[in-house]
C-alpha cells in the first residue's frame, strides 16, 4: 500500500546540510521560533533517511531518566525499560529533543558523550555502556525567543552541534505551504501571508511572539471551510498571541485591512 509522504517545503539548503551531518554522524541543533517547521523538518528527514524517529517534547521536569530509561515494577518483579534516547541509540534511529533548553540540567550528562565523537551512552542504573549504532543521530531544537539568562544553553553543549537557524518562510514559500498543507486556494493563501507579514512587523512593539506558520495553517483551514474571516483572524491570529484586550484590538485593526 502506498503511503503519503510527509510534505516539507524546503526553506534554504537545510535538507542537504542535514544529509551531510547524518553522513558524518554529527548531531544537529535547530533554532527558530515556534511553529516555523522545525519538527516537520526532522520528521521529513527521518522519513527520507528511512530511520525510526523518537521525538521528546522537553519540559522543566524532564530528567535524564526520562530519556535514558528506568526500572519498572511488573508482575514478575522489576525490569528495565529503555527510554526514547536509549532506543534510538540501540536501533540507530534519530532522537529529536524539542525545546531542549527546558529539560533539567542533569540531561546534559547523558547528552554530552553522545553528542561528541565518543557516541556513547552510559546507563548508570544497569551498568551498560552503549555505543551508538551507526545510524544514530541526535537532533535538538530550541526557540531563541524564549531564552533567558537562566535557561540559555551552555557553550560546552552548543559547541557539540552543527547548528541551523530557521525563520518563518519567505512569503512565496509560506503561500505554498498554506496551499499544500491547508488546501487553501492561492488567493486566500496570498492574503493570509500578506496579513501575517503585517502582523509580524508589529512584533517589537506589542508581542513576545508573532503569528506562526502553524497558526496561519489553522486560519487557512477554517476560512476555507466557510467560517467568517474576521472571526477566524480573531481566534487564530490574535487571541492565541496575547491576553491583553488592547493588543488584540490592534491586531484586529490590521486584520480588517485584509479581510
Ligand atoms: P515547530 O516545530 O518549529 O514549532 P512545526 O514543525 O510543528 O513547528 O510546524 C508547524 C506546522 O506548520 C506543521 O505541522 C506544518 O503543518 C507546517 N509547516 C511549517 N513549516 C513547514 C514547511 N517548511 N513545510 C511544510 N509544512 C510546514
Amino acid at each position: 500500500m502506498a503511503t503519503d509522504k510527509l510534505f516539507y517545503q524546503e526553506q534554504s539548503n537545510e535538507v542537504s546540510l542535514f544529509n551531510y551531518a547524518f553522513e558524518h554522524q554529527l548531531p544537529v541543533l535547530i533554532k527558530g521560533p515556534t511553529g516555523c517547521g522545525k519538527t516537520r523538518f526532522v520528521a521529513h528527514m527521518a522519513e527520507k533517511l528511512n530511520k525510526p524517529l523518537y521525538t521528546v517534547a522537553c519540559h522543566d521536569d524532564l530528567t535524564a531518566a526520562d530519556l535514558v530509561g528506568r526500572h519498572l515494577i511488573g508482575p514478575n518483579g522489576t525490569y528495565w525499560q529503555d527510554g526514547p534516547l536509549t532506543r534510538a541509540v540501540r536501533e540507530g534511529g534519530i532522537c529529536y529533543l524539542d525545546e531542549v533548553v527546558e529539560a533539567r540540567k542533569d540531561t546534559t550528562v547523558v547528552l554530552h558523550p553522545l553528542a561528541d565523537d565518543r557516541r556513547i551512552l552510559p546507563l548508570e542504573r544497569t551498568g551498560e555502556l552503549l555505543e551508538a549504532a551507526p545510524g544514530f543521530m541526535l537532533v535538538v531544537s530550541y526557540n531563541p525567543g524564549y531564552q533567558n539568562l537562566l535557561k540559555g544553553m551552555k557553550a560546552s553543549t552548543r559547541q557539540r552541534f552543527v547548528a541551523l537557524r530557521f525563520e518563518y518562510p519567505s512569503a512565496e514559500l509560506e503561500q505554498q505551504i498554506l496551499i499544500k498543507e491547508a488546501g487553501a486556494d492561492p488567493h486566500l493563501a496570498f492574503k493570509l501571508v500578506e496579513l501575517a507579514g503585517a502582523l509580524r512587523r508589529l512584533e517589537q512593539n506589542d508581542l513576545d511572539e508573532v503569528a506562526s506558520t502553524r497558526l496561519l495553517i489553522y486560519a487557512a483551514r477554517m476560512m476555507s471551510s466557510g467560517m467568517n474571516p474576521l472571526d477566524v483572524c480573531r481566534c487564530c491570529l490574535a487571541e492565541p498571541l496575547t491576553d491583553d484586550p488592547l493588543t488584540v484590538q490592534a491586531l484586529m485593526d490590521v486584520a480588517r485591512i485584509y479581510f
